[in-house]
């Protein structure tokens, strides 16, 4: 554990890409008096965010730090989306053209966009402090408006400001007795529900859609990613595709480390039948799926809310100074869409700004003034930025798992056969296929 100090202003618990971001966003704002501090001695390698989308990339610009991931990136231009047997809507990224300079989504893994930004951080001179863990905060005892963070060695530093940037099941929202719920149920905390249980992979060799009854996606990925995302040294030769498939909840618990036999499963009974190794789906003579090597992994079910958030009143909450959440820390949701690190970078981006006018409304105000609107409206509007992106991507998983069944007696058609047509015949449609972009881009919720 390296060497923090006793006191700072602002302390950044956890260096995912929302911690990382907002202390660049400090940064940008000429403010240096911060800690950050992460769990872990290196950061994570899994499958997780893929795509960084058009609202991100304007937010991160206006702290200079978006350049650098754009020149990793892979700018894909169209959008692709299927039943098992065929395409039914091709989103051409291009009416994006007249509202942003990035009219793209930019493929790039999350642990090459957060190494990117942890050597932004470096270039200032700024060192994360691993493995530092916080498990407890506590009001300062000689001063009400600082908090002691205590680390899992004892070590205690104190802060004004606590950003709670630790993930889903945060350390910091726990300590500080913030809510966290889900915004239509009410029902609280970071445990199972009936949300459908996603698996993801990074294999090559594939390709796919997305299927009725779940959902099954696959994304190629630029060859020049295949070093970054081999596991232990492994040579790749073909293409990586992230996969990701819905495993109904009826299904039971995934795996904690699935292998090739339960992916291919998922592939047959969701995945395209181009793919399927059933040879009553798939007679034909196509590539083997079976070539396909499983890489590296995320399991995401059975542990999280299908959407949830903390209310805006709670994240400037007295507990000491004041403790502001962004990222997973504050809101969660079904990967479906690819939103989750893109609102967590916004918020982090937009945190930099509130926090450094509150920082210099408190020390040129009178004590007696509230300066802590500014906080509040803060965490307002990223409330209701959180409740957009949930609903949407609930709405998403909706869409995505409608299920294969009659609907009625009268109209003997399936659901997803009627899905299947508007989702087609809306695709031919320009306007409606700006809708779908615009609503992925983000740029109508930064
Ligand atoms: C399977 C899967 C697929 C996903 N796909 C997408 C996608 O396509 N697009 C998208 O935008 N998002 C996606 N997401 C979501 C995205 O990965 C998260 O939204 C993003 O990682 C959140 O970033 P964060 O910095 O808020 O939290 P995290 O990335 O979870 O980082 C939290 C950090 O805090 C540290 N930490 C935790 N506890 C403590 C503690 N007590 N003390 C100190 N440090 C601590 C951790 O070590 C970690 O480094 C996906 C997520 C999963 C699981």
């Amino acid at each position: 554990m390296t060497t923090i100090p006793n006191s700072t202003t602002v302390l950044i618990v956890g260096a995912g890409p929302s911690g990382l971001v907002a202390a660049l966003s400090l940064l940008h704002h000429d403010f240096k008096d911060f800690v950050v501090v992460d769990a872990v001695e290196q950061g994570q390698n899994t499958s997780r965010a893929l795509v960084v989308h058009a609202a991100t990339l304007e937010a991160l610009d206006t702290i200079n730090s978006g350049e650098e991931i754009v020149a990793k990136g892979t700018k894909a231009r169209s959008i692709n989306i299927g039943n098992r047997t065929s395409q039914l809507v091709s989103t051409n990224l291009s009416s994006l053209d007249k509202h942003t300079r990035h009219p793209y989504a930019l493929v790039i893994p999350q642990n090459l966009t957060e190494y990117i930004l942890g050597e932004k951080i470096k270039g200032y001179g700024v060192t994360v402090h691993r493995p530092c863990k916080v498990t407890s905060l506590r009001r300062n005892e000689k001063d009400d408006n600082l908090t002691d963070v205590t680390f899992e060695d004892g070590k205690i530093i104190t802060a004004k400001y606590v950003i709670g940037a630790d993930g889903a099941r945060s350390v910091v929202r726990r300590m500080a007795g913030i809510g966290f719920s889900d915004p239509k149920t009410g029902e609280q905390g970071d445990r199972t529900t009936n949300l459908t249980q996603m698996v993801l992979a990074d294999v090559f060799g594939f390709i796919g859609t997305m299927s009725p009854e779940s959902f099954f996606l696959s994304i190629p990925m630029p060859n020049s990613f295949n070093e970054l995302l081999a596991k232990n040294g492994q040579e790749v030769n073909g293409q990586i595709y992230r996969i990701g498939s819905g495993v109904p909840v009826v299904d039971g618990e995934i795996p904690h480390s699935p292998g090739k036999d339960y992916l291919q499963n998922l592939i047959d009974r969701f995945g395209p039948t181009i793919l399927s190794s059933d040879a009553s789906v798939n007679p034909g003579l196509h590539a083997s799926p079976h070539q396909g090597s499983y890489m590296a992994f995320t399991r995401l079910g059975g542990d999280k809310l299908e959407g949830a958030t903390v209310a805006p009143d709670d994240t400037a909450s007295k507990h000491g100074g004041i403790i502001l959440l962004v990222g997973d820390a504050a809101h969660i949701h079904s990967p479906a869409g690819g939103q989750g690190m893109n609102l967590g970078i916004r918020d982090a981006v937009f945190l930099g700004e509130a926090l450094m006018k509150h920082i210099n409304a408190s020390a040129s105000q009178p004590s007696n003034i509230d300066t802590d609107y500014i906080l509040r409206e803060f965490a307002e509007e990223r409330h209701k930025r959180a409740l957009e992106v949930i609903a949407y991507t609930k709405t998403l998983l909706s869409v995505m798992g409608t299920q294969d069944k009659k609907i009625s007696w009268v109209f003997p058609i399936s659901a997803t056969t009627v899905r299947d047509w508007v989702m087609w015949l809306g695709g031919k449609f320009g306007f409606m296929q700006a809708k779908m972009a615009w609503a992925m881009s983000g740029l109508g919720r930064r």
